[in-house]
C-alpha cells in the first residue's frame, strides 16, 4: 500500500511572552490508505501538536507533509476529527446533532442525509434520532459521533484520547466497536491514546514518541494472531505482552 500521507522531518515550536516551547523535531513516518496508526507517548510531549499538524489546524515549522493519493490526485485527504468528548449538543436532538456538520458546512444534501440514515439504522441509533444525548449510554454517544464524523466523508479520521471520558469497562467495548465501524468503512486511522494495551489491539502500527520535544522512538508493527477477532480477543493473543513489554520499556526510559 502506497502512503497517503508522508511526515518528513516535522518540527514545530510553540512561542509566548516567556520563551519558547519545542513541541515535535524532526518527524517522520507515513500513513497508507486503510491503516490504523496509534500514536503513544508521554503526557504532554506533543502527541495532539502533532495531531493538529496533520489535520493542518498547525503549520509546521520545520518539515514537510507529502501527500500521494491512490488515484494520481494532489488534493490533502479530507479529514474527520473525534476529540475527548463526544461534544454533542444537549439543546439539539441526536438526529440535529448528527447532521450538524454538514449543516455548518451547508452540505444538507438529499444525499448525505441518506448516508446519516443508512448509518443511524446500522448503528442501532434509528429510534433514537429524536432523543436527547443525555439519554443514550456513553457508546451510543460516541456512535453517533462517529456518524456525525463519517457524514462528512473524510478519507483519514484522526482521534485525539476519544475514548478517555468513558469508564474502563465501556471503554473497552465502545474502542473496539468504534474501531470495527471505521474498519468497515475502510478509513484510515491515527489515534492518539496513553492505554498501551488499546493502541497494541487496535492499530496496525504504534508509533511511540520521546519525551518532549517528540521524537519518534519506535515504530512497531503490530501482528497479532487473533486480531481477525476482535480487539477485545486481541487482547489474549500470545504475542500482546511481549508488544506491550516493548512500548512500557519505551516509556518508561527515557533517553
Ligand atoms: P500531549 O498531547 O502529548 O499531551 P501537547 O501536544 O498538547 O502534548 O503539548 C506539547 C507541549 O507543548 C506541552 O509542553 C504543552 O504545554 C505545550 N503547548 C501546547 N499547546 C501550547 C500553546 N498553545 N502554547 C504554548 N505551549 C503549548
Amino acid at each position: 500500500m502506497p502512503n497517503i500521507l508522508e511526515l518528513k522531518n516535522i518540527g514545530y515550536s510553540y512561542h509566548n511572552l516567556h520563551g519558547e516551547t519545542k513541541a515535535l523535531e524532526d518527524i517522520s513516518f507515513g500513513v497508507s490508505e486503510g491503516e490504523f496508526v496509534a500514536i503513544v507517548g508521554p503526557s504532554g510531549c506533543g502527541k495532539s501538536t502533532l495531531l493538529s499538524i496533520i489535520a493542518g489546524l498547525l503549520t509546521p515549522e520545520q518539515g514537510t507533509i507529502l501527500v500521494n493519493n491512490p488515484d494520481g490526485s494532489l488534493h490533502y485527504p479530507r479529514i474527520g476529527y473525534m476529540l475527548q468528548r463526544d461534544h454533542l449538543f444537549e439543546w439539539r436532538t441526536v438526529y440535529r446533532n448528527v447532521t450538524l456538520g454538514l449543516e455548518i458546512q451547508k452540505k444538507l444534501t438529499p444525499e448525505r442525509l441518506q448516508i446519516i440514515d443508512r448509518l443511524l439504522e446500522e448503528y442501532g441509533l434509528d429510534k433514537f434520532r429524536d432523543k436527547r444525548p443525555s439519554e443514550l449510554s456513553g457508546g451510543m454517544k460516541q456512535r453517533a459521533a462517529l456518524i456525525r464524523t463519517l457524514a462528512l466523508e473524510p478519507q483519514l479520521l484522526l482521534l485525539d484520547e476519544p475514548f478517555s471520558a468513558l469508564d474502563y469497562q465501556t471503554r473497552l467495548t465502545v474502542s473496539a466497536d468504534i474501531c470495527r465501524l471505521i474498519r468497515e468503512a475502510g478509513k484510515t486511522m491515527v489515534i492518539i491514546t496513553h492505554d498501551l494495551s488499546e493502541a497494541i489491539s487496535l492499530a496496525d502500527r504504534v508509533i511511540v514518541l520521546s519525551g518532549r520535544p517528540a521524537r519518534v522512538k519506535r515504530e512497531m508493527p503490530v501482528k497479532l494472531t487473533l486480531k481477525d477477532d476482535s480487539p477485545l480477543a486481541a487482547r489474549n493473543a500470545p504475542e500482546f505482552q511481549d508488544y506491550f513489554n516493548k512500548l512500557w520499556e519505551d516509556l518508561t526510559h527515557e533517553n
